[in-house]
């Protein structure tokens, strides 16, 4: 019997990844840009790129202001207590998303309460989130899962008929539209991140998006220590260190002036993906009210039935140079978010769903290498 190999184990017999998920592209301009901060012996987390990187991208937006912060989950964790949620609260999130909001919401005191997504879309379905409610319900994050967004209108009224705040996680959908505006203002705050996979990148990076002043100057003190922005060293709240440098805010500044190349060549990839692929799989679609981004393109095999068939799945296609990943498993199955309900959609997607190479500098050749080995190890 054929021994099943981890990906990590793949690695170590050497086997050439030519395909992977998703690289950044780095140009001679985020060069520049990191050593001007460099010479400038602004490396720490002052200097002018910080607040021009956070000016830019939240008019980028189309927001009022902008955060920056060590990382996409710092920044969920810091809209959650620039909201006032801790212990006894609970927050609605997707059962399928990367683990990050989950983790933020725990962080708090507070308890995720998980709800089931669209099967078609994927992101939370706006019709199970109401008998989720209960009195100690305080928000929603919604998770704009591999680019495509929720569907807001809905959501936005469950929000409104409970008094809920809405965070929207958009740390895979930067430049997303939902009935044409740019996801990050169609809640009370709204987080991105700049991981290195992540449509733009700062190495480690993230950014809280509102336009709420009170949001913006709370979150101001809570990532400096909660230091008081009047009085130094004066502390009338706990803060944390969650500051962005202004080398990652230098690099940040010239991959924003990129986004539009990166989104194009994105939706070009899923579109390549669409056409070429057969009928035993389907592409994660692109709502009539939405712009989806296709941060990873993501496919369902029809093939697969469970775990082990797409972890096998997964290991051949990588035997054969091609990097594909599992969709997040759903969090009601994971020790630390156990949760009450039945979640279908979630565990079907979760099972036979896949993550394919994404990265902005794949050709048409290589594309069709791709779905020629997708095809033909499905057959
Ligand atoms: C990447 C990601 C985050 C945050 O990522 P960091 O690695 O902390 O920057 C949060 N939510 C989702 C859905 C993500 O994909």
């Amino acid at each position: 019997m054929e021994k099943q190999l981890l990906e990590g184990e793949m690695m170590e017999q050497e086997i050439r990844i030519k395909y992977p998920i998703a690289q950044p592209t780095l140009t001679e301009l985020e060069r520049r840009n990191l050593m001007e901060a460099f010479d400038s012996g602004w490396i720490s987390s002052k200097g002018q790129y910080i607040s021009k990187f956070e000016e830019e991208f939240s008019a980028y937006i189309g927001a009022e202001y902008g955060i920056s912060c060590t990382n996409g989950t710092a920044a969920l964790h810091l809209a959650l207590l620039a909201l006032g949620i801790g212990k006894g609260d609970e927050v609605i999130i997707p059962n399928i998303t990367f683990v990050s909001p989950a983790n933020a919401v725990l962080y708090t005191g507070a308890k995720p309460t998980l709800v089931d997504v669209d099967e078609q879309y994927w992101g939370l379905d706006p019709n199970r989130i109401e008998e989720k409610i209960t009195s100690h319900t305080k928000a929603i994050i919604v998770v704009h899962l591999y680019g495509h967004p929720c569907d807001m209108d809905p959501i936005r009224k469950v929000a409104e008929n409970n008094g809920l705040f809405i965070i929207e996680d958009c740390a895979e959908a930067h430049g997303a539209e939902y009935k044409g505006k740019k996801v990050g203002t169609f809640g009370d705050v709204s987080i991105f991140s700049f991981y290195a996979n992540k449509i733009i990148t700062t190495g480690e990076g993230g950014m809280l998006i509102t336009n709420e002043e009170h949001i913006d100057s709370i979150s101001r003190v809570l990532r400096d220590h909660g230091m008081s922005p009047n009085k130094k060293y004066w502390h009338d709240i706990i803060g944390y260190n969650y500051r962005m440098t202004n080398l990652q805010a230098a690099i940040g500044l010239a991959q924003l002036r990129n986004i539009n190349s990166y989104i194009k060549a994105k939706r070009r990839i899923a579109k390549y993906y669409s056409r070429n692929l057969t009928k035993a799989f389907s592409i994660q679609p692109e709502m009539q009210w939405a712009k989806n981004i296709y941060w990873l393109t993501t496919i369902l095999n029809f093939k697969l039935s469970n775990y082990s068939s797409r972890d096998n799945f997964i290991n051949e296609l990588l035997k054969n140079g091609v990097e594909a990943r599992p969709v997040f498993y759903p969090l009601n199955q994971m020790p630390p978010y156990r949760n009450s309900g039945k979640f279908p959609n979630s565990v079907r997607i979760s099972q036979i769903g896949l993550n394919l190479p994404s990265s902005p500098s794949l050709t048409e050749r290589d594309l069709e290498a791709i779905c020629y080995t997708l095809v033909e190890i499905t057959e």
